[in-house]
């Protein structure tokens, strides 16, 4: 007899992530028996009516997008892709050694389903983030997950990289924990380009092929990850600095307004850019000290995910960096020499043009000591911050469609130029 599954909080995560379509919870929040009675025929498992180990862990294949599988004799591939709810060329992409004609006995395979892995329908935390990643490492091997360092709480900080290209590019979301939804767009766009470049496809007339040769991009989909957690999870998982935040958060619980990292760091005023310039703005704005947001901390670079962005960039010397941030449709430049004339602006024009995004040099309160505004500096490399959707962070995830419309050809474009 299979163990029944009592840790609500477990359920309620898997159900959030699969609700949309399994549909296992009724209107009053109840389980719909029949309904988890169907998934159990469906997937041969043995039919209890109740959320089990074997139906929890189906689910949890559900989840992660994959199964892992260990061939048997006289199976055949094609059969065993109709079975599984999968297609050959998924299996093959995530078995790169697989022999379709040839499947030995007692080998083991991980079986992508038919279906994308990042959730579209609820708001993005960094658990979700890692289990995607996971799911994106087996489904498309041929990409790196790894971590460019740790957050104050212990997070890692990954990046993915992709392409063999000398051009070297730079994606990052989520400076600002408010800012959730940067990391989700990135992530669907991850996973689309992952697709389509899986049979080397074109989207939107950019072929996929030739920006994997020519462009060796690096995606850091959470550069904040602790902040991230805040906002989407209030203080419930996290360890440093509980009473402190509390505090600084005005004793709200509810954290929607927090941009800065858990020591109170606002990330993208932590960079050596007119930092001392930043010091006087930030006083007259009535900010001595840990904040929601704002405040730029000690020195440049004092916080773990600066730190970690400030060494791997210089470690990388990109060609090209995009920042993602809300709110605004607006895409903001750093003019590298004092003309308005130079290939940054030309760049920024014409990702403009494509995205329908105003362009934007940003105003005293906010030309300070960014990410951006460093990397320019730096390397006088062509490097935007791109404010997505409208309205008042955290952006709603409703408005996902629109911002991956306005900006999936946008980074197209910055790869193949
Ligand atoms: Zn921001």
């Amino acid at each position: 007899m299979n163990k029944i599954l009592t840790n609500k909080e477990q359920k309620d995560f898997i159900y959030s992530i699969l609700e949309p379509n399994l549909k296992f919870k009724k209107e009053d929040g109840s389980e719909d028996k029949h309904a988890i009675s169907r998934f159990q025929k469906e997937n041969n498992l043995e039919v209890t009516s109740k959320l089990d180990e074997a139906t929890f862990k189906k689910l949890m294949d559900q989840v992660n997008g994959f199964e892992d599988y260990i061939i048997k004799k006289d199976d055949k591939l094609f059969d065993l892709m109709k079975r599984k709810k999968s297609l050959c060329h998924k299996t093959l992409t995530a078995n790169p050694k697989l022999n379709p004609f040839l499947l030995n006995e007692g080998q083991s395979i991980a079986i992508p389903y038919n279906k994308n892995v990042v959730p579209t329908h609820l708001n993005y935390t960094y658990d979700i983030l890692e289990m995607n990643l996971k799911s994106l490492s087996k489904r498309y091997p041929f990409i790196k997950v790894d971590s460019i360092g740790k957050s104050v709480d212990n997070r890692a900080l990954y990046r993915v990289r992709l392409g063999k290209g000398k051009k070297r590019v730079s994606f990052n979301g989520s400076h600002h924990g408010n800012e959730w939804i940067t990391s989700l767009f990135l992530m669907v766009w991850l996973e689309n380009f992952l697709n389509v470049y899986s049979y080397k496809g074109y989207i939107k007339g950019y072929s996929t092929a030739k920006i994997w040769n020519r462009v060796t991009l690096d995606i850091i989909p959470m550069v904040n990850p602790d902040g991230v957690e805040l906002v989407t999870n209030g203080l419930k998982n996290i360890i440093r600095n509980r009473n402190r935040l509390y505090r600084w958060n005005n004793y709200q619980t509810n954290f929607s307004n927090w941009k800065a990292n858990i020591n109170g760091v606002d990330l993208n005023r932590n960079y050596d850019a007119n930092f001392n310039g930043y010091k006087k703005v930030e006083k007259e704005m009535n900010i001595f000290g840990p904040s929601p947001a704002l405040y730029s901390g000690d020195f440049p670079g004092c916080e773990p995910e600066s730190k970690a962005m400030i060494e791997t960039t210089l470690e990388n010397k990109y060609d090209l960096m995009m920042a993602y941030h809300t709110q605004g449709e607006e895409i903001f430049y750093t003019p590298i020499t004092p003309s308005n004339n130079d290939s940054n602006y030309q760049m920024a024009l014409e990702l403009s043009e494509i995205s329908g995004y105003q362009l934007a040099v940003p105003d005293v309160s906010q030309a300070y000591a960014g990410y951006k505004d460093w990397f320019v500096t730096q390397f006088k490399k062509p490097g935007f911050t791109i404010e997505a959707g409208k309205g008042t962070n955290p952006i709603p995830i409703q408005q996902l469609p629109i911002i991956y419309e306005q900006n999936e050809a946008m980074l197209l474009k910055a790869l193949y130029m």
